[in-house]
């Protein structure tokens, strides 16, 4: 009889997996609760007015069109029972309605969620950037908040609607702050008067972009302040509200905008297994992909915890998701044959970040050094590559084009249904 495969998420390590079993010998079911792919990179660049959502989000049931055995699933998953082989999964858009699905292998591939270490007070009132609905929410927020300005009087309340604190100097808070910065210095400064934008980026260590080399992170910051972006190194945000941050060193920030962007933690599923979780939740993992301790279970991408030849956990990145998917799929295909199981070996091609209009660090094969324009070229180029969807690849090259020739950001639109995550303003008109 023919074997079946559940995989969770269609995200970058499940949506590779499902790629590799495509027209094979097995019947495979694809899982989501969302209908569509994420783009991870460029969600900033939705929070900032410079792409559409749809540009960066690609509908999972065409890249399987001419794939007889797999089909897709819009839902959630509820629970994993690995003993009997089933997972309980429930409709996605509120429906209480669930059923069970049989599986013969199972490849987890959920991502990650925010991690605010626990601290509520800063969940309550910060913004996240981890799906589209956050970029969505985040844009309609910092929209709303210039319009605002314009009906205040008092300027300590007009500045706090005007700056924004973004907390993480990884690359995801570095990419927000400069595009954020660009936003309101370059478009907003031309349609409010008087309004002036404060940008804060604030990181509890002592470094920008840990993982890079010195130079470049030097680089980085440079890049970034000579932006007009403030950097408070060493600076963890100690208490949030709906109108201010604190940081340690004692200094209140007036403002609504604070954006979190300072961890990532595996998806609550990993809890499902019954297993021990290493840092941030995650799944240890065999070499091979499959689950320590049970069977024809793999996990991969940010679920995953696998160490390297020198002990360090593989980075919760686009390509270790990719790479995993696939080898956890071979794996599979290999399993049905009756073959011994690959291990991984991450191919590292290096790592890269955009600091704004032509300003960038790139770290190419971890050996080549590139920053400013060159980094900022190689960066557009690979992104550009990398998007699923050839439709998709051509509208964000020509917003990119439209938007560095007219210093402008076209998507602008506060769409009325949109949630403000915001706490209740306090805004003095
Ligand atoms: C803003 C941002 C920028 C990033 N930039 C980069 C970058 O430039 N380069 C890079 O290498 N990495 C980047 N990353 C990290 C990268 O996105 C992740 O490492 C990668 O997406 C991990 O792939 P994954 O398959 O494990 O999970 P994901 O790609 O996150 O996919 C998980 C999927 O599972 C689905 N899912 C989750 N829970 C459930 C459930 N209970 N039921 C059903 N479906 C579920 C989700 O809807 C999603 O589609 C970025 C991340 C973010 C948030």
């Amino acid at each position: 009889m023919t074997k079946r495969a559940v995989i969770v998420g269609a995200g970058f390590g499940g949506l590779h997996a499902a790629r590799v079993l495509a027209n094979r010998e097995i019947d495979v079911l694809l899982i989501d609760r969302n209908n569509y792919h994420t783009f991870t990179p460029l969600l900033y660049q939705v929070a900032t007015c410079g792409l559409e959502a749809s540009e960066i989000a690609h509908p999972v049931r065409p890249v399987f069109r001419g794939a007889g055995n797999i089909s897709f699933l819009l839902a959630e998953v509820t629970s994993i029972d690995t003993a009997g082989q089933v997972i309980t999964v429930r409709m996605s858009d509120g429906d209480d309605r669930e059923r069970e699905e049989q599986y013969d292998y199972l490849i987890l591939a959920a991502g990650s969620v925010t991690n605010f270490f626990g601290n509520e007070q800063v969940k309550a009132n910060s913004f996240e950037l981890k799906s589209l609905d956050d970029s969505l929410a985040l844009r309609n927020h910092i929209l709303r908040l210039f319009e605002r300005a314009v009906w205040t009087q008092d300027s300590d309340a007009r500045q706090a609607l005007t700056t924004v604190v973004v907390v993480g100097a990884g690359a995801t808070g570095l990419e927000t702050a400069g595009a954020l910065y660009e936003l309101y210095a370059k478009v907003f400064q031309r349609e409010f008067a008087g309004l002036t934008p404060r940008i804060v980026l604030v990181e509890a260590t002592d470094k920008v972009l840990a993982p890079y080399p010195e130079e470049l992170r030097s680089a980085a910051r440079e890049q970034l302040e000579s932006l007009g972006v403030e950097v408070r190194l060493g600076a963890p945000v100690v208490e949030a509200a709906s109108n201010y941050v604190v940081l340690k060193d004692g200094s209140k920030i007036g403002t609504h905008t604070l954006i979190w962007a300072a961890g990532v933690k595996a998806s609550p599923l990993a809890d499902m297994l019954g297993v021990k979780l290493e840092r941030g939740g995650r799944v240890r993992i065999k070499p091979t992909t499959e689950v320590e301790g049970l069977e024809r279970v793999y996990v991969v991408g940010d679920m995953a915890y696998l160490e390297d030849a020198h002990g360090q956990p593989y980075p919760m990145m686009i390509p270790v998701a990719k790479q995993q998917g696939v080898l956890a799929a071979e794996n599979i295909l290999r399993d049905l044959k009756g073959w011994q199981p690959h291990e991984f070996r991450y191919i590292d091609r290096g790592i890269m970040a955009t600091i704004g209009r032509s300003r960038a660090v790139a770290y190419i094969f971890n050996r080549i050094k590139l920053r400013g324009y060159l980094a900022w070229i190689a960066w557009l180029t690979l992104h550009l590559i990398a998007l699923l969807g050839f439709h998709n690849r051509l509208a964000v090259f020509l917003h990119w084009v439209w938007n560095y020739f007219t210093f402008d950001r076209s998507v602008r639109v506060i769409l009325g249904d949109q949630p403000e995550k915001a706490p209740t303003m306090q805004v003095e008109a």
